[in-house]
């Protein structure tokens, strides 16, 4: 199949070529159909699939006929990052057909949204809680909405956006279509589903599963040595970009000084950035001028990188949604990831989960020359206080199947 199959517009053909695409991804092949004959649909697919593109293509070609100069597609996003994102990909796909998208999101000026709000923009792409304040202010009409996109449901219930999502849906009560995106399908999502979509077409691409261009390792190591290990690897292995993951906005900080301290061109991104900053953050790592960036789960969703060559969890994520979504920055659309994971003993039960996940035991690793015995320095508290557990460590050279 190739993307001549959908018989998209010119316009929008224009933008499909000048992104290079030229075979759909397998959530685009089964999506965009059903969407253009105007279903609701559910699509069960992590990121780095093409989805953005999946209800971008179809949502373009029927915004093409018709009327202009109201909003007549919203897509709700859970972070800023992802809407800039999903405003690019409409704005790259759609830059020959003359509509127009805004983005809108908390920690910017609102009077600057409702001058652009004034220009009378086809498509917003808007995160939860700033479109809420919008609606309240009367500052954007839905009436004339037609296709409403939820993107990454399940992030969105995780940050405790869903009321949000239902006040937002209270005021979209004509007829539209909905399409609603998620990685996994936890029971709220799929009553809210059952509650919103009206009988909904569900593409699921897969199990909810890493994508199979990514090689996942363990790396067994004590807390203290997390920082040596990372920097240990970051000498030793050729890399693009690097994501590291660590489990709070502090250490996230901490270990990106840490690093910028040894003369890597590395920055963090964590909920205590302004909106500049985490712009700048994410253009520079865009760009390649940084290639290291240290992350927090929330702040780095969506992120979308296409060369990022190794995600690291410095931390092991808490669940194993957390870990398909920390992945799926690896390994995009045909082009090969590692994903690393450091893990210390109190992570069993998590490694456990992953491994059922895959299906797969996780391979362990040890760094070659990297003294995993050094003790913890006496003055740092968090660690020096706490009853030092033996770390069973198995001593391996290169790689080794766990039994
Ligand atoms: P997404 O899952 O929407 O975040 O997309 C992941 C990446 O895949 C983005 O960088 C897209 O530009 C890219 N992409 C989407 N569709 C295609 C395609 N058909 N061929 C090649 N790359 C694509």
């Amino acid at each position: 199949m190739n993307f001549e199959t959908f018989n998209f517009h010119p316009s929008i053909m224009a933008g499909v070529r000048a992104l290079g695409y030229s075979i759909p991804t397998p959530i685009q092949s089964q999506g965009i159909p059903p969407i253009m004959q105007g279903r609701d649909v559910i699509g069960l697919a992590q990121t780095g699939t093409g989805k953005t593109a999946a209800f971008a293509l179809p949502i373009l070609q029927r915004l093409q006929s018709d009327s202009r100069g109201h909003i007549r597609a919203l897509v709700i996003s859970p972070t800023r990052e992802l809407a800039e994102q999903i405003s690019e990909v409409f704005n790259d796909l759609g830059s020959r057909s003359g509509l127009r998208s805004v983005t809108i999101y908390g920690g910017v000026s609102m009077d600057q949204q409702i001058r652009n709000l004034r220009a009378h923009p086809e498509i917003v792409v808007a995160c939860p809680g700033r479109l809420l304040d919008h609606l309240w202010k009367g500052t954007i009409s839905l009436a004339e909405l037609e296709v409403l996109v939820i993107d990454e449901a399940d992030r969105m219930l995780d940050m405790g956006f869903l009321p949000d999502i239902r006040n937002i849906l209270g005021c979209i009560l004509h007829k539209h279509q909905t399409l609603l995106f998620s990685a996994t399908m936890p029971d709220d999502i799929r009553r809210l589903a059952r509650e919103i979509l009206h009988d909904p077409v569900t593409v699921q691409i897969g199990r909810t599963l890493p994508a199979k261009t990514v090689s996942h390792f363990l790396y067994p190591v004590q807390q203290h040595l997390k920082t040596n290990l990372l920097k240990a690897i970051l000498n030793k292995t050729e890399t693009d970009s690097v994501l590291v993951f660590t489990r709070t906005k502090h250490r996230a900080e901490r270990v990106a000084q840490q690093l910028v301290r040894d003369g890597y061109r590395v920055t963090s991104l964590q909920g205590n950035l302004s909106q500049n900053q985490r712009q700048a953050a994410l253009t520079g790592f865009r760009n390649g001028s940084i290639k290291i960036l240290v992350a927090t789960d929330i702040a780095a969703r969506g992120i979308d990188v296409l060369s990022i060559s190794h995600v690291i969890n410095y931390d092991m994520p808490e669940s194993t949604d957390d870990y398909i979504h920390r992945i799926g920055r690896t390994g995009r659309v045909d082009k090969n990831g590692d994903a690393l994971t450091f893990v210390t003993n109190d992570d069993a039960d998590k490694i456990r989960a992953l491994e059922q996940l895959l299906n797969a035991p996780l391979e362990r690793l040890t760094l070659k020359g990297f003294d995993y015995n050094k003790p913890a320095p006496e003055r740092e508290p968090r660690f020096s206080q706490q009853p030092r557990r033996r770390f069973v460590q198995r001593q391996v050279i290169g790689r080794q199947m766990a039994m």
